[in-house]
């Protein structure tokens, strides 16, 4: 059975989630096994939903104290729940919590393990795995010879496949194990979508000259209902919050469509936003490495472009 842990942040399944279990619900296909889903506490979405991702199952291992995420109690939670169930292939979403806890379950199993896979396993002859390596710029294809098996799944690299079907929701008893850290408080920031959960989101690096030019990206996010983000010297240069700080050493995302303006494509920049679907680079110099990495550019100073493309987005919404 292929099982696919369910990421979630408070009470809500992270979009991520739903892209593990349409990957899982494939290799199980392939495996002509089920796939099936756990969930370690409560949320407030509909469970029996996820059958149309392609869980005919969802474990529900209802405990208060796994509410907040704490990465070692849920490792050892899910290893002993994929014990009991017998699973033999366990799948994460390759964000944040997958990348805290699929390498801990794995050492709690004795599995094999390939992070950051980008496609469904080969297992004509063994099970291999490809992976992107080198921030994205090569592949890796990794044979894991252990019964058990652990995958995070690059987020967008999949998809989300959506069609008929309603899981069965159970309940499964897991002892939890007591917490070694105490959570007394969470601070969230408000009205704000976290980066790694945006599906759109603008960027702006240093051609933007300095903080007191942030208003035109500002407005741009805002016509889009986008979250924001900058290139590592803008953040280092105090012009915009660190945790907008995005690339290699900064968060790694993936939205639907990023704008990057006036940010030069650096590797170690693209290495925490090549899995956007769609980039846009608006940059002056036609010879910014970003274009090669957009699937549309704009060449022109972002102080023209982006108030003109501002006012013919609004101008769309709300006609004129
Ligand atoms: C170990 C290491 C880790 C790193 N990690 C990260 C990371 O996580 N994230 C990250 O971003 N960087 C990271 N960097 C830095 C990275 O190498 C680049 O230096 C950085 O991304 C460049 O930022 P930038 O594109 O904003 O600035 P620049 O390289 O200065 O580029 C500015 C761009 O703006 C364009 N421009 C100028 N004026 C305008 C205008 N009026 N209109 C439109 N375009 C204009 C220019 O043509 C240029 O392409 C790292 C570097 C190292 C060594």
């Amino acid at each position: 059975m292929v099982l696919i842990y369910i990421d979630k942040d408070n009470q809500e399944i992270k979009k991520a989630s739903y892209e593990a279990i349409s990957y899982g619900a494939a290799l199980a296909k392939q495996l002509g096994t089920n796939a099936e889903a756990l969930l370690l506490g409560t949320v407030s979405d509909d469970l029996t939903l996820l059958g149309k991702y392609g869980a005919s199952k969802v474990h529900q291992i209802n405990n208060a104290s796994l509410q907040h995420f704490d990465a070692r109690m849920n490792a050892t939670v899910v290893a002993d729940a994929a014990k009991k169930l017998g699973a033999t292939v366990l799948v994460f979403a390759h964000n944040i919590n997958g990348k805290a806890i699929a390498p801990a379950v794995a050492v709690k199993l004795g599995a094999g393990i390939v992070t950051g896979a980008c496609q469904l396993p080969n297992t004509d002859a063994g099970f291999t795995v490809t992976k992107t390596v080198f921030s994205g710029k090569a592949f890796a294809s990794i044979q894991i010879e252990t019964p058990i098996k652990v995958i995070s799944i690059n987020q967008n690299s999949f998809g989300v496949l959506e069609g008929e079907g309603t899981a069965i929701v159970e309940q499964l008893e897991v002892e939890v194990p007591a917490s070694s850290i105490k959570i007394t408080a969470v601070h969230k920031i408000e009205g704000e979508i976290p980066l790694t959960e945006a599906t759109l989101v603008v960027s702006g690096g240093r051609g933007l000259k300095g903080p007191e030019n942030w208003g035109i990206l500002l407005d741009l996010a805002k016509s889009l209902g986008a979250s924001t983000a900058c290139s590592r010297p803008v953040s280092d240069a105090d012009w915009r919050p660190h945790h907008e700080h995005v690339g290699q050493t900064g968060i790694q995302i993936a939205p639907n469509l990023y704008i990057a303006i006036g940010i030069s494509g650096a590797i170690q920049h693209l290495a925490g936003v090549n899995r956007s679907k769609t980039i846009v680079v608006i940059n002056k110099d036609p010879e910014a490495p970003f274009f090669k990495a957009a699937d549309y550019g704009v060449i022109g100073d972002a102080f023209e472009v982006l108030p003109a493309l501002t006012a013919s987005i609004l101008k769309s919404k709300h006609g004129a």
